[in-house]
C-alpha cells in the first residue's frame, strides 16, 4: 500500500480536494443543494475506486449514499462514514478558507498537514476507506464484500438515518461496521476505540411572573427565574463532583480493576492537559483520573444558559423566563430515554413553588461497548501494531456517535472504531486539519485489517 500511495499521491490529494470544496453544513438549511452534489461526488469517486453499485438515497433529510462491490465472499465488511461538515465559524480564525483545502506545513512541528474544514472530520478519514479499498481492488486482494454508507445528518445528530436504516437493512446487511470518525489517544501511541459515550440532550426553561417586570419594583419580592435555573443547576452535582439525579448511576457499568488498568495504559500527560486547555486545574468525579472521567463515567454539563437582557448598558429588569440547554454523557448501560425521563422527574421536583418548569427532550443516544476479544478487534489491532510498530491500547470515547448503536442493534453487528485523528487537527474548530502521516498511516493500516480479518 505505501507504494501504491507514492504513485497516486497527487491523484488521492485531487479527489479528497474536491471533495474539501463542497461546504455539506448539515446545520445550515441553505446548504441543502451541496449536500446533494458531496453525495454524487461521492458515488463517482466510489465508482471509480471500484463500486459495482453507488446510490444516492433518498431520506427524510439529507441524502445517504450506500455503495457495494459483492464478490460472493463469506463475510462483509459495512464501512461507515459522513460527508457533512460541522460550520466554519468563526471565519476569522482560519488561516486559509475552510473550503479551499491547502497542502501546508503545521506551525508549531513543520508536518504536512491538509488544511479545510471537514480535513479530517469526517471526509479525510473517510476516504483512508475508499482509498484502501480501491487499492485491494485494483492488486486482486480484495477477499470480502464490502459496502458502503456515507451519511450527511451526523453533525446534526442523524436525525433521518435510524428510520432509514431500520427499512434498509437487507441493503446494509454485514458481519462488521468500521468506522474512521475519531482519534487516537496519542501522537505516539496508536489506539483503537472499543466504547463511546451515550448523549441525552434536553433544554429547560423556568417561568417566574409571565412578563418581565421592573427590577425596582418587584426585585426582592418576586422569584427571579434566572436565579432560580441557576440554583437548580447548581445543585445538580454533589461536592464529590457526582451527578445528584436520583437514579443517574442505577445502570453505569462498574469496570474491574484490570479493566481500568488497562485503560491506564494510555499516555497521559495531566500537565501537558492542562498546559494545552490553559487551566490551572482539572475538575470531576472523585475517584476517578482524568482519562476515566471522560471514558467510562457520566457526566452532566450546561451547555448554554440565557435570560432576561444581555444587550449594551443597563436594563433593570426581573425577567420572566431563563432557559439553560443541557448535555448528558452517559456510558453504557445507561439509556437515553431513562436518563432523560429521571432528569426530567427531578428538575420539576427541585423547583421552588415560585417558578414553572418545563422539560424538553432534543437529542439523544445510547453508547455501546465492543468486546476486545472479537476478531475484528484482534485484526485491527494486529494491522496497527504493523504499521505504527506499538500494539495499540484500547480506548473508550468520551464522545458520541449516536447511530452506532442504532446500527449495531438493527443490523445485530458491531463497530470497530479505527479513527487516524489526533487532538491536535482540531475538528469542530477553526484551521482543522489531517496530517498527512496519519492519513497515509490509516490507509495502510484499514488495508492490512482486510488482510487479517
Ligand atoms: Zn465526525
Amino acid at each position: 500500500m505505501k507504494q501504491y500511495i507514492h504513485q497516486n499521491r497527487e491523484r488521492f490529494f485531487e479527489e479528497l480536494f474536491s471533495l474539501l470544496r463542497i461546504p455539506s453544513i448539515s446545520a445550515k438549511p441553505e446548504h441543502k443543494a451541496d449536500m446533494y452534489s458531496c453525495a454524487r461526488r461521492l458515488t463517482e469517486l466510489l465508482k471509480e475506486a471500484g463500486a459495482d453499485k453507488a446510490e444516492v438515497y433518498e431520506t427524510a433529510g439529507n441524502p445517504v449514499v450506500v455503495a457495494s462491490r459483492e464478490i460472493g465472499a463469506e463475510k462483509t465488511v459495512l464501512v461507515y462514514g459522513h460527508y457533512d461538515v460541522q460550520p466554519p465559524e468563526p471565519l476569522d480564525k482560519w488561516r486559509t478558507d475552510p473550503f479551499e483545502p491547502v497542502l501546508a506545513r503545521d506551525p508549531a512541528t513543520g508536518e504536512e498537514a491538509i488544511y479545510a474544514r471537514g480535513a479530517n472530520d469526517d471526509k479525510g478519514q473517510l476516504f483512508m476507506h475508499l482509498k484502501a479499498f480501491e487499492f485491494l481492488v485494483r492488486k486482486g486482494l480484495l477477499k470480502h464484500n464490502v459496502k458502503f454508507i456515507f451519511e450527511g445528518e451526523e453533525e446534526i445528530g442523524s436525525p433521518s438515518l435510524p428510520a432509514w436504516i431500520e427499512a434498509h437493512k437487507e441493503l446494509l446487511k454485514a458481519d462488521v461496521i468500521l468506522v474512521s470518525d475519531t482519534t487516537m489517544i496519542s501522537e505516539k501511541v496508536p489506539s483503537i476505540n472499543c466504547g463511546m459515550r451515550g448523549l441525552a440532550y434536553l433544554e429547560v426553561k423556568v417561568t417566574g411572573p409571565d412578563k418581565d417586570l421592573h427590577s425596582g419594583h418587584y426585585g426582592g419580592a418576586v422569584a427571579n427565574p434566572i436565579n432560580e435555573l441557576c440554583a437548580m443547576i447548581a445543585s445538580l452535582h454533589d461536592n464529590n463532583g457526582r451527578v445528584t439525579v436520583p437514579g443517574f448511576y442505577d445502570d453505569v457499568v462498574e469496570l474491574s480493576p484490570e479493566e481500568r488498568a488497562q485503560l491506564a495504559r494510555a499516555p497521559f500527560d495531566i500537565d501537558e492537559y492542562k498546559a494545552f486547555l490553559d487551566i490551572d486545574e482539572v475538575k470531576g468525579e472523585k475517584g476517578y483520573t482524568t482519562l476515566e472521567r471522560t471514558g467510562i463515567r457520566p457526566c452532566l454539563d450546561v451547555c448554554g444558559i440565557w435570560g432576561g437582557y444581555t444587550g449594551v448598558g443597563a436594563k433593570t429588569v426581573l425577567p420572566s423566563t431563563a432557559h439553560a440547554k443541557i448535555s448528558m454523557r452517559l456510558v453504557p448501560d445507561q439509556t437515553s430515554e431513562d436518563i432523560t425521563r429521571k432528569f426530567a422527574d427531578y428538575f420539576k421536583r427541585i423547583a421552588p413553588p415560585c417558578v414553572k418548569v418545563e422539560v424538553t427532550p432534543a437529542e439523544g443516544g445510547d453508547g455501546f461497548l465492543i468486546p476486545i476479544s472479537s476478531p475484528a478487534y484482534q485484526a485491527a489491532s494486529r494491522a496497527m501494531a504493523e504499521v505504527y510498530g506499538i500494539e495499540p491500547v484500547p480506548s473508550r470515547g468520551g464522545g458520541s456517535i449516536a447511530i452506532l448503536a442504532v446500527m449495531q442493534r438493527v443490523l445485530g453487528c458491531d463497530p470497530l472504531l479505527m479513527g487516524f485523528g489526533l487532538e491536535r487537527d482540531t475538528i469542530h474548530s477553526p484551521n482543522e486539519s489531517y496530517l498527512l502521516r496519519q492519513l497515509f498511516a490509516g490507509m495502510e493500516s484499514i488495508a492490512l485489517f482486510y488482510r487479517y480479518w
